[in-house]
């Protein structure tokens, strides 16, 4: 499954946003990337997501909501979600 390993090609785990997900968040091996359903809630998809970085996929543990690849690289979250969790991160202080 992980695919960015030295020696082979290197695909770096994408974080993008779907819609009719049967979950809040999948992990689709054919695309190398983690969906997320359109609309879900912030704290429950940054769970979800970690919880398939870390448990599924062996990727380290990231801290401050940040998303790490099982290679090391940051892993961004797409626009859409990126300015949702700036949104509540704001209204949590
Ligand atoms: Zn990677």
């Amino acid at each position: 499954m992980p695919s960015c390993v030295p020696g082979e090609i290197p695909v770096c785990i994408v974080i993008s946003v779907a819609d009719d997900l049967p979950k809040i968040a999948i992990w689709d091996p054919d695309e190398v990337s983690i969906l997320v359903a359109r609309g879900a809630a912030v704290g429950e998809f940054l769970r979800e997501v970690e919880a398939i970085l870390t448990i599924d996929l062996g990727a380290p543990a990231a801290s401050d909501d940040r998303f790490v690849c099982f290679c090391g690289t940051r892993v961004e979250l797409p626009g859409e979600l990126a300015s949702l969790v700036a949104v509540t991160a704001c209204e949590s202080v």
